[in-house]
């Protein structure tokens, strides 16, 4: 896993914390009021973005998918409505790669896993 360098370094115990208290799945909600149920690929996301505050804290802090991640990012910066359809699609993507892989490993790999 990739970590951030510098101060947005977050500490482990403040990641546990955030990871704990959001059940390790993604956060967001969209419209209708259905959470995200991605549970790979994980990100921190900042609620209040970074450096206003300047600290870290698990208050301030909630789990998100990585192309949720980008899309609240992206919102941050004022850009909205467009980003939305373009980013659920590449987060179908995302979800269908994954389970390409995941079925890909429980078949290729079972070689010595059965007697
Ligand atoms: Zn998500």
């Amino acid at each position: 896993m990739k970590q951030p360098q510098r101060s947005r370094h977050i500490p482990a115990r403040i990641r546990r914390r955030v990871f704990e208290r959001d059940k390790a799945q993604c956060t967001f909600v969209d419209e209708s009021g259905c959470r995200c149920r991605e549970v790979d690929r994980l990100e921190l996301h900042h609620l209040n973005p970074f450096g206003r505050a300047g600290q870290h804290h698990a208050d301030n802090l909630t789990l998100r998918c990585q192309a949720h991640n980008a899309f609240a990012a992206e919102q941050d910066f004022g850009r909205e409505q467009i980003f939305v359809k373009r980013n659920s699609m590449r987060h179908e993507a995302q979800r269908a790669q994954r389970e390409t892989v995941l079925r890909w490993r429980s078949g290729e790999s079972g070689e010595s896993g059965e007697t």
